[in-house]
């Protein structure tokens, strides 16, 4: 990553906030040091079996991995660990969880033994000023963490520790919660968010993989431009498109993610998309790189 364009994308917050959150960080991570500002990915998982495929969702976080600037920790927000409350897992050594059914043993056998970053989740825990962490003991990582990390980090050598998502809350406040997590980027934090821009399990297309439906081609186009254009209100307030919403997220989930990568979103970051493209017809693959 180019060091400039990190270092000229310090002004992330309004200078008065940053640097009263910067000063108590500061105090808490003293021996952590200050680092340039790490990038926010926002990846699309969709299949699991995308941990052990060679393709080109796999390929492209392999490159990525190789490309970004080595973490010290790595924070994930996955659509797999839904809560009611905001958790931050403490684990320390988290298990890889087989949170799926129905496919081959091969998936079933994968491990990915990342150490857990305790420190790294206290940090979070104090960075959330505005809600009630619960600090989890036990939450490993699911598969929308480790089936992408996996194929970025091969060597498991990189702390891991993942934020639950409060379920019972609406976008906006995830878009709110996420700008409290910003001050983890100049800590060494690689934050991966991780779900899909359009996820419809009830219509995936599995005669044909190049079919693409209407409505799901309608929604991941509104979200490209919305990014592109840096305008975050149609995308939180995404259900305002009515039944194309309710098409491409029966569900929210896997939305969810977005919107955390699109809250820790600085004003100078510059953007990329990757794996831009559909996956089954109902499962856009769309990821994006702020920084
Ligand atoms: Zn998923």
């Amino acid at each position: 990553m180019d060091r400039k364009k990190f270092i000229k994308s310090l002004a992330i917050l309004p200078f008065a906030t940053k640097a009263m959150e910067l000063s108590e960080l500061n105090k808490l991570t003293s021996g952590f040091g200050a680092t340039e500002q790490m990038p926010v990915l926002f990846v699309g998982h969709g299949n699991p079996m995308n941990a052990i495929t060679d393709n080109e969702y796999s390929k492209t976080w392999a490159a990525i991995g190789k490309k970004l600037t080595p973490p010290k920790a790595i924070l994930c927000i996955s659509a797999h660990w839904l809560t009611n409350g905001t958790s931050v897992a403490m684990t320390e050594n988290p298990e890889t969880i087989h949170d799926f059914g129905g496919f081959p043993d091969e998936l079933f056998k994968v491990q990915y033994p990342a150490p857990g970053g305790k420190d790294y989740a206290k940090m979070a825990v104090s960075a959330l000023k505005s809600v009630k962490v619960h600090e989890d003991f036990e939450w490993g990582l699911d598969h929308g963490a480790w089936s992408v990390l996996k194929n970025m980090y091969p060597k498991a050598d990189i702390p891991v520790f993942q934020m639950s998502i409060d379920y019972s809350k609406p976008p906006q406040y995830h878009y709110d919660l996420a700008k409290e997590l910003a001050v983890l980027r100049a800590r060494g934090i690689l934050i991966v968010a991780s779900g899909n821009v359009v996820h419809n399990l009830g219509s995936v297309s599995w005669g044909d993989a190049n079919k693409k439906f209407d409505w799901a081609v309608e929604f991941d186009d509104m979200v490209k431009k919305n990014i592109e254009d840096n305008n975050p209100f149609p995308l939180i307030n995404y259900h305002e498109l009515g039944a194309i919403a309710k098409m491409a997220h029966p569900t929210n989930d896997h939305y969810l993610p977005l919107i955390y990568a699109i809250g820790l979103r600085s004003k100078t970051d510059q953007f990329e998309f990757f794996n831009s493209s559909f996956d089954l017809g109902s499962i856009s693959m769309r990821s994006v790189l702020f920084g």
